[in-house]
């Protein structure tokens, strides 16, 4: 019988890592907590990763920069958009396999991920959690069902910390919409509303943020329609849901063949 698969944490003291440290220690005995890394210097560098998560010993120090070569099968990665490019290069050199859900990437981060993944198997979605897939089908049935006489418009709502918006989801659901109504997304996507803008054409697809507090991320599409509306609406509740999410992502991507995958793929909802 195989070991457990050894799963390195990337961003280990970030609000996701932590909780990702949590989600993987939950995971034994299919899965260990091999290595936790934060940012060179940061305050939690060479203390043990599960006291930072848990308050319960782990027996893994966290360090500053990358993990070792050899020490885990997968990494997985919640840190910031402008550190994703030279993890997606240095996981393709270590030949380990890769977890993103860092969002906010831009054109450079997301041309390394295509290329680490000609070597190495990646898993990329901007939600991980169960409910937002299925939301994406749902949102795609109905597009095709009501058709082009309902506007819509898609509304997400994020913690006061959060640094990118509109959020990963947000644009990943804007995607889908455009794909079932046959649109393009940058010619469609409306981001911000202010002054005189004359009435709403029927081409665009809103996409409005809303920051504050401690909210986990909520987002609901609208189809405002003549005489009624369809909202549909995903909240979640605690990060541990991207959490779990993420690290089933992780048991599965390893053994994949190289590729880009999402999580369609690792839930099998084959959208
Ligand atoms: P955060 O700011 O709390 O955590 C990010 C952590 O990364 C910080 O602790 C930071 O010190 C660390 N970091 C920075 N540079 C690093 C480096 N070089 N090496 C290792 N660690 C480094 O942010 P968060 O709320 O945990 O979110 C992290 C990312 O995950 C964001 O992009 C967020 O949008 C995204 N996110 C994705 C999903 C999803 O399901 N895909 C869900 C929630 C959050």
């Amino acid at each position: 019988m195989p070991g457990p698969v050894r799963i390195a944490v990337l961003g280990a003291d970030g609000r996701m890592g932590r909780a990702l440290i949590r989600a993987v220690i939950g995971a034994a005995p299919r899965a260990v907590l091999a290595a936790a890394s934060e940012r060179p210097g940061h305050v939690s560098v060479g203390k043990d990763a599960g006291v930072v998560a848990a308050g319960e010993r782990a027996g893994v120090e966290v360090t500053g920069g990358l993990p070792a070569k050899g020490v885990a099968d997968v990494w997985i990665d919640f840190t910031t958009a402008s550190v994703t490019e030279s993890v997606a290069t240095s996981a393709a050199s270590q030949g380990v396999g890769l977890v993103v859900g860092t969002t906010g990437l831009g054109t450079h981060a997301r041309a390394a991920l295509d290329v680490a993944a000609l070597h190495v198997p990646i898993v990329y979605a901007a939600n991980y959690s169960v409910g937002v897939n299925v939301m994406l089908k749902l949102i795609a049935d109905a597009t095709r069902a009501l058709g082009p006489d309902y506007d819509i418009e898609v509304v997400e709502t994020h913690h006061r910390g959060k640094k990118d918006a509109p959020s990963g989801t947000a644009l990943r659901l804007a995607q889908e919409l455009a794909y079932a109504s046959g649109r393009d997304l940058a010619a469609a996507a409306r981001y911000a509303r202010h002054g005189d803008i004359g009435a709403r054409s029927s081409s665009e697809i809103g996409i409005q943020t809303l920051r504050g507090g401690d909210v986990v991320g909520d987002h609901t599409v609208f189809f405002l329609g003549n005489g009624d509306r369809l909202e549909i609406t995903h909240r979640a509740s605690t990060r541990d849901t991207f959490a779990v999410g993420a690290v089933r992502a992780a048991l599965w991507v390893v053994g994949c063949q190289p590729g880009l995958y999402d999580m369609r793929n690792v839930l099998g909802l084959g959208l």
